[in-house]
């Protein structure tokens, strides 16, 4: 293993752990192809921790051909005969609702409810336990004695007029900002691990020099090289060079500096 696969292990590892007190609940889940794909969209976002109350068919071969490779966490998976027992010991347990019901109950947005989640995880708050995540089946969802089991309700956004998700599509949504939260990303740009932008002297040098190349290949006009600088300055501002991305710029600068002085011989 290179040591790039190593540090993506190590760095994997932490994920899976902040994720580790999470346990997806599917609740009497209809089709056994919805509980495969389930496992395929937890096991790519560093989910583990299944948990199915009264499945319909279960296990089940075409459980285990939607899980493409995540059949792990099926073997895994627990099975219960009551909603209770897949609740025990957890101390935050969001319900996810395709409808903004008129219960009086309170509704996260997907993203916060993932904040939520992650929270109640840290080591440091006292007698953390697990966090369950409810799905309903697929016809009605959750009923409103199992919503009544809920902290919160979670809502993932959608076009009102057509807002149901396939289950396993609604715990893909749910997986990827959990582990959005776990990875700190959320919200966060993501660049190439090697790029360090430099500082703003290394800019102000850069630009120094490109001004003088521009004038010397009598690119830029003398009475008014200001206007177009502004513009180079806001592009390369933009895209906020690395150190080995100056050198290059710099070598091309100074190598069309020579060209234009053997020019002039
Ligand atoms: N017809 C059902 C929808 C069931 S979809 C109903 O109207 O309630 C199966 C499960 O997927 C739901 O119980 C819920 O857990 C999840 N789900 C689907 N769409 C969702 C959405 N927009 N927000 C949150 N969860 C959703």
């Amino acid at each position: 293993m290179n040591s790039k696969a190593a540090q993506d292990n190590r760095s994997e590892a932490l994920v899976a752990e902040s994720l580790s007190h999470i346990r997806i609940v599917l609740i009497n889940t209809t089709h056994p192809g919805n509980i495969g794909a389930t496992a395929r969209a937890m096991k790519v976002m560093g989910l583990k921790s299944l948990h199915l109350v009264t499945p319909k068919l279960f296990p089940c071969a075409e459980a285990t051909a939607r899980a493409s490779g995540a059949d792990d966490l099926l073997q895994h998976a627990v099975v219960h005969n009551s909603l209770d027992a897949a609740l025990a010991g957890c101390s935050l347990v969001l319900g996810t609702s395709a409808r903004l019901r008129s219960l009086p109950m309170p509704q996260l947005d997907v993203r916060m409810a993932a904040e939520r989640a992650l929270a109640e995880g840290r080591p440091e708050a006292s007698g953390a336990q697990d966090v369950a995540v409810l799905f309903g089946r697929e016809r009605y969802g959750l009923t409103n004695d199992e919503m009544q089991r809920c902290n919160q309700l979670v809502h993932i956004d959608t076009n009102p007029e057509y807002g149901s998700l396939n289950l396993a599509q609604a715990v893909q949504v749910v997986a990827y900002e959990l582990r959005m939260k776990a990875i700190g990303g959320a919200g966060v740009e993501l660049t190439p691990p090697d790029w360090v932008p430099v500082d703003a002297g290394q800019m102000e040098r850069l630009f120094v020099h490109l001004e003088e190349t521009l004038l010397q290949i009598e690119f830029l006009n003398p009475d008014q090289p200001k206007r177009l600088m502004m513009r180079l300055r806001r592009l390369f501002n933009r895209a906020r060079p690395d150190q080995n991305e100056i050198n290059i710029l710099r070598g091309i600068l100074a190598a069309s500096q020579r060209a234009a002085k053997k020019r002039e011989h």
